[in-house]
């Protein structure tokens, strides 16, 4: 591909084979191709009509619930941390830009005294990871708060989706990887102050005591299989604590895999398959994974 057409055209927005682990929670992941960080909304369209037809895009968010394989992504990798805007109209509709920080948005509509957003608070990603993966916490979701959202394709099309368009379901939507979600409407209802903030503080309190905190983790590493948790599968096969280099289960929360100091993509993936496996054989239930896996082999 011809990466220097991209590099002269969009000159303070792209990067050359840059390294993508400073982009992922876990702190992992080899080199995009073409790194692509744009400031506004105009110039992701711009550089979408520009590039290759065939050349693939893929989105970061916060990176939270991404692995990066060690080789890296091929094609264009782009990262929506730098838009971030979130607005409110005269109903309280919240409107947030897809790299908008999710607890951002919650602490936006505590301080506008709007209630139905503190789920928000604990969840680690953008707006975009979180319509993509249907985040949610502590008995609310986003399929719970969304009204809209506009998206463009990777031809530079632009589309706005209804909730109900997206087919929201537990971890996961239906609707196609080429959608690039621009931003998002949330309803919310008028709430007190304190009783917002008293929310928001129990459910942080609540992960201070059941997650592990200030490491690099991807958050729960598998879903939980209908009827079943999947950190209790993960206990009971004996592999809390389990180790792969510097991969680790979590002895604090066995759905979480923790990059200890050093570990590698390879060994995180590799620990993640070994711990299938195990559940499977102790079990016979199939974990499917809810970190998502992405690059080269
Ligand atoms: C400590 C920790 C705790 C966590 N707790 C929770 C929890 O309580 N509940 C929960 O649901 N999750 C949790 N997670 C997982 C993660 O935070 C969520 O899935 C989050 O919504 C992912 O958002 P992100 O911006 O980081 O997405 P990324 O990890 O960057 O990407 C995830 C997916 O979303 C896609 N994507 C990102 N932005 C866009 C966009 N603008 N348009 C289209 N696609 C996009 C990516 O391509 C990828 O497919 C946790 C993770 C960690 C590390």
């Amino acid at each position: 591909m011809k990466t220097n057409t991209f590099k002269n055209k969009f000159l303070n927005n792209v990067y050359i084979e840059h390294r993508l682990a400073k982009y992922t929670w876990f702190g992992v992941g080899g080199n995009a191709e073409i790194l692509f960080v744009p400031e506004e909304e105009i110039c992701i369209e711009k550089f979408l009509k520009e590039k290759p037809a065939d050349c693939k895009v893929f989105t970061i968010g916060a990176g939270s619930n991404l692995l990066v394989r060690d080789n890296g992504i091929n094609g264009i990798t782009l990262i929506t941390k730098k838009l971030n805007q979130i607005s409110i109209d005269a109903d309280g509709i919240i409107t947030a830009n897809c790299g908008a920080i999710d607890a951002e948005v919650a602490r936006f509509a505590r301080e506008h005294n709007r209630t139905g957003l503190e789920f928000l608070i604990g969840i680690p990603g953008t707006i975009g990871g979180g319509i993509k993966m249907n985040s949610g916490a502590f008995g609310s979701e986003f399929k719970d708060v969304l009204i809209d959202v506009k998206a463009i394709n990777h031809n530079g099309e632009y589309k706005i989706f209804s909730k109900k368009d997206l087919k929201m379901e537990y971890r996961k939507i239906g609707l196609e990887a080429k959608w690039i979600f621009l931003s998002a409407r949330f309803k919310t209802s008028f709430g007190k102050h304190e009783f917002i903030k008293e929310k928001m503080k129990k459910i942080i309190q609540s992960r201070k005591e059941s997650q592990p905190l200030g490491i690099k983790t991807g958050g729960s590493t598998f879903k939980n299989p209908f009827g079943n948790k999947a950190w209790q599968l993960i206990d009971q096969a004996g592999c809390r604590g389990l180790k792969n280099g510097d991969a680790m289960i979590s002895e604090k929360h066995c759905n979480f895999i923790i990059n200890l100091k050093k570990a590698s993509a390879q060994q995180i993936e590799e620990l993640g398959q070994k711990v299938r496996q195990k559940v499977f054989e102790n079990s016979g239930i199939k974990l499917n994974w809810e970190i998502e896996i992405v690059g080269k082999k």
